[in-house]
């Protein structure tokens, strides 16, 4: 009788162990995926776009986001809406915003409502790791890190209209960040493939760029377009 209870127990400890596993390992999120954009590329499209009202940007990438994510690929999102956008937490970084991470969408906008949305929708899945301020602060560093502009052009391949190859694009990006990035395409006002995002994978700590455990779908030409701005 008691070889029975001891076998018993011993049993439903084994089938309750993997679920005492699962629920201290089940992460908020894995990495996050910073992802910049190509003005010129967001720009030429059949919907066209509209200039921050500070002024036309840099010929240079600009951030659109940095996105927590799952490794499986799915992502949580909009996760806390009792922490909304506050730009007084962020008053000594708006300068360094309107320059990396400018809006393009119309109508003109100051970048608030683009910088109120990522927060919203991407910002607060991060709040266990880093806060609004840290968030902000954390993908101007990624941008400053990367270079992507200057990546390319040590490579030769300028934003000038011309077409590329999407293996030297990414080559020379991986070159220079030691990572190897996601391309992301659209199509120009006539059709052509062409580069707009460039996804790189950072830690949890949004302080090392990670090799990414999962890459985004979609396909781009095996030569695109690198539109000027
Ligand atoms: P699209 O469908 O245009 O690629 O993405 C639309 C929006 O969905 C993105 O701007 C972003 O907010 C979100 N999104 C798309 N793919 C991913 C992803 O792989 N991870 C995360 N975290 N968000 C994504
Ligand atoms: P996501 O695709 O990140 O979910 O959403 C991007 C949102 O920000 C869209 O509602 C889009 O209209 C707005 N937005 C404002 N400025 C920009 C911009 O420069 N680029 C992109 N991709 N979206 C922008």
């Amino acid at each position: 009788m008691k070889l029975l209870h001891a076998s018993l127990s011993l049993i439903s400890l084994l089938l309750i162990l993997p679920s005492i596993f699962a629920a201290s390992s089940t992460k908020d999120f894995d990495f996050f995926y910073f992802v910049q954009q190509w003005p010129g590329s967001y720009c030429n499209t059949q919907k066209s776009c509209c200039f921050p009202t500070s002024g036309k940007p840099a010929a240079d990438f600009g951030i659109h986001g940095l996105w927590p994510n799952y490794e499986d690929g799915t992502y949580p999102s909009n996760c806390d809406n009792t922490k909304p956008f506050d730009s007084s937490s962020i008053s000594d970084l708006i300068s360094s915003m309107e320059k990396s991470w400018p809006t393009l969408a119309c109508p003109s906008g100051s970048g608030e409502a683009f910088w109120e949305h990522e927060w919203e929708k991407h910002g607060t899945c991060s709040e266990s790791v880093i806060d609004q301020h840290e968030y902000f602060q954390t993908a101007l560093n990624l941008k400053q890190k990367t270079d992507l502009l200057g990546a390319l052009t040590k490579a030769g391949i300028n934003p000038d209209g011309k077409s590329y190859s999407l293996e030297n694009i990414r080559d020379s990006i991986k070159e220079s960040t030691g990572f190897t990035p996601w391309i992301q395409c659209n199509r120009d006002g006539s059709g052509n493939s062409q580069l707009y995002q460039v996804y790189l994978c950072v830690d949890r700590s949004g302080s090392s760029l990670v090799e990414c455990p999962v890459f985004p779908h979609g396909k781009c030409g095996d030569e695109i377009e690198f539109p000027s701005f």
